[in-house]
């Protein structure tokens, strides 16, 4: 029998879990809907998807931020201080906020990121659906941890705890917060974040700290008069997380091929997503309202819904099991079981989609 390592994301897998039963849970009793079943699904093995890949993926980064804070890392940093831990919260979460507004605001990046905004409903399980693809680049904008000489150790807790932190504030059942949203990113101030109603676009890219957005220009206050409309404004249509992943850059390449100028393409890489060329998305659209915005939705047969569900906690519990074991495996192995979790996830997305394999239109 292969030995368990139990690491954080062994223990928060059930945590997030149970999180999202409890605000279903008191969702039902104020009589309020949040959650609709495939959106849930579809965010959950978006996520335990994109911990398959980044759990090898992370690789990457780890590997280049010893590399440089080795090779030129600047200060020595002891662990037992606080301030060590203290300051390096505060500049991972101020070099976050840049990492989050370069994911919104150039296509190939936003290609990425804009997984963690597909979904049309605002709950626990949006803070789940993370993207499989940013590991890539990510690690190029904390390269000034590293060359401060912050131990790799301190910036892989700072980085989980900045990531942890963002999962409360995905709820609708948590109103304004006062003066604590002069700081801190709250449930109110990422709701903005999600929307796709004019005044929403672009504005509070914050981790943990709202100031950097207040500092930066893009702090928006959500407006009572004016109720959100989650999502994108060229929604996904599809409840398959691999396509989830996909759509944006088949989007660019598709771009990049009907543009007659060489200028042109590159803006479909490295442009604007508000930039309208060829085939590429209209951002420009008018500011939706909730009472006239449909929602995607498909109607399967409950035996369809029963097995997605099942598969979803079937797809946690082989995470759970790969996350403790992969110590032991070999990279092939790991890959392996990666390959695996995408098919799980792709079937139980496939499945839902009635006519096409990737999205049901
Ligand atoms: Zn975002
Ligand atoms: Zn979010």
């Amino acid at each position: 029998m292969p030995s368990f390592t139990i690491t954080p994301m062994v223990l928060v897998i059930p945590v997030l879990f149970a999180m999202i039963f409890l605000e279903l849970l008191i969702s039902y009793f104020k009589g309020i809907k949040v959650y609709r079943l495939q959106d849930t699904v579809t965010s959950i093995n978006t996520g335990l998807l994109s911990q398959f890949v980044n759990s090898t993926g992370a690789i990457i980064s780890v590997f280049m931020y010893s590399a440089i804070e080795q090779r030129f890392g600047t200060f020595e940093w002891s662990v037992e201080s606080p301030f060590t831990w203290a300051f390096s919260l505060l500049f991972y979460d101020f070099l976050y906020y840049w990492v989050h507004r370069t994911g919104h605001e150039v296509n190939i990046f936003w290609a990425a990121h804009i997984t963690h905004h597909s979904s049309e409903e605002f709950n626990i399980s949006t803070a789940m659906r993370q993207a499989s693809t940013g590991f890539y680049f990510k690690w190029v904008f904390y390269i000034p941890l590293a060359v401060l000489g912050i131990p790799l150790q301190v910036f892989i807790v700072v980085g989980l705890v900045d990531l942890l932190y963002q999962v409360w504030v995905h709820t609708q059942l948590v109103g304004r917060l006062g003066w604590l949203e002069k700081f801190l990113v709250t449930p109110s101030n990422h709701r903005v974040h999600h929307g796709q109603n004019d005044y929403c676009i672009d504005k509070n890219y914050g981790g943990i700290f709202s100031v950097w957005d207040q500092l930066f220009g893009t702090f928006a206050i959500e407006r009572e008069e004016e109720p959100i409309v989650y999502g994108i404004r060229k929604p996904l249509n599809s409840w398959n997380p691999v396509w989830g992943n996909l759509h944006y850059y088949h989007l660019i390449v598709k771009g990049v091929k009907n543009q007659d100028s060489f200028s042109k393409k590159l803006m479909c890489i490295f442009g604007e997503p508000a930039w309208q060329g060829e085939d590429m998305p209209s951002y420009k659209s008018e500011s939706p309202s909730v009472e006239s915005y449909k929602k995607f939705a498909t109607s399967p047969p409950r035996w369809v819904n029963l097995s997605g569900l099942l598969t979803t906690l079937l797809s946690a519990t082989v995470l759970i099991f790969f996350l403790g074991t992969k110590g032991n495996m070999s990279v092939f192995i790991q890959t392996l079981w990666v390959a695996i979790a995408i098919l799980m996830v792709f079937s139980a997305g496939a499945l839902w989609s009635s006519s096409r394999w990737y999205r049901a239109e």
